[in-house]
């Protein structure tokens, strides 16, 4: 009977021995499964993050490549004088606006690009509003082309030539804070804000320009809202041809409409938005009989 009595206390340590080792084999292996899940969770994250990094990395080197176009290639002679000439322009061309900063904190235009008919001009820039000591900065990064000084036009000035194609121009400087030939990053200051030259009042005369001609800088620029208007901006020369969708198209310049107001006549509307009577008569084919009405929409542009 002890016999046997030792007999079952031994079983029972037996079993009791087996069931630790089974607990601890279990835990194990719960644990060991725990942090392969945890190792495979992680190395999917790292994997998702390479993939990430690979589609960012893959995007940018399309966008650049898509974009290499340096202005070295682009413009036959570099020269430190001469602001505007006439090189023959492409169909098309996409301009980078990535990597910009608004050459001023100001946010009021004072004067729009295009024809002026009153002084029988164009204007080949905007204006905006600073305060004479504001900073002014360079817009994206390049080379400095000129800096000069004219008295009776844009008096202190600064031309800027940038790796994406266009260069930029800032008049009626106080001062200029950058010479000819400097690299200059985008947000370098390169000259401090004043009224020299033709200027009745400080402003920034802010030209922009490719391959010597002038563009609307409101087409790149919102100085209003501090920003550009894109990543990127499609030039397309007046008069080429393009396929858009399947259907041959003519690039023209941009369609503006004005709504009549009661009152108005077509001489006012033209000062209002500084064209010639005569491009309103012909756009809407129209006659110094016509007659306007209020609520019409005329083209101006
Ligand atoms: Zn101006």
């Amino acid at each position: 009977m002890v016999a046997k009595r030792a007999k079952s206390i031994n079983n029972h340590k037996v079993k009791k021995f087996f069931q630790y080792i089974f607990l601890f084999v279990f835990c194990s292996l719960v644990s060991v499964g725990a942090k392969a899940q945890a190792l495979l969770a992680e190395e999917v994250t790292i994997q998702r993050q390479m993939e990430e990094v690979k589609t960012i990395a893959l995007r940018n080197m399309l966008l650049n490549e898509v974009n290499t176009v340096p202005s070295a290639d682009m413009y036959p002679e570099w020269v430190n004088t001469r602001v505007h000439f006439k090189h023959a322009l492409p169909d098309s061309f996409r301009i980078d606006l990535r990597g910009f900063v608004m050459p001023t904190t100001n946010t009021q235009i004072t004067d729009k690009f295009g024809y002026r008919p009153r002084r029988r001009r164009v204007h080949n820039g905007l204006d905006i509003k600073v305060n004479r000591g504001d900073t002014i900065y360079a817009a994206f990064d390049g080379k400095v082309r000129i800096t000069a000084y004219q008295r009776k036009g844009y008096g202190h000035y600064v031309v800027v030539r940038h790796h994406n194609g266009i260069e930029t121009l800032y008049a009626h400087l106080s001062k200029k804070l950058v010479g000819a030939n400097d690299n200059v990053k985008a947000g370098d200051p390169i000259g401090i804000g004043g009224n020299t030259g033709r200027s009745s009042g400080p402003h920034l005369h802010f030209e922009t320009l490719l391959l010597g001609s002038c563009l609307d800088p409101a087409l790149l620029f919102d100085f209003k809202n501090q920003d550009v208007t894109g990543d990127f901006y499609l030039y397309r020369r007046p008069g080429s041809k393009y396929i858009e969708n399947g259907v041959v198209k003519i690039a023209g310049p941009e369609k503006k409409y004005h709504k009549v107001k009661s009152g108005e006549t077509i001489g006012k509307i033209a000062r209002k938005y500084n064209v010639e009577e005569g491009i309103i008569f012909k756009l809407n084919k129209l006659n110094s009989r016509s007659i306007i009405r209020p609520g019409q929409m005329l083209r101006y542009q």
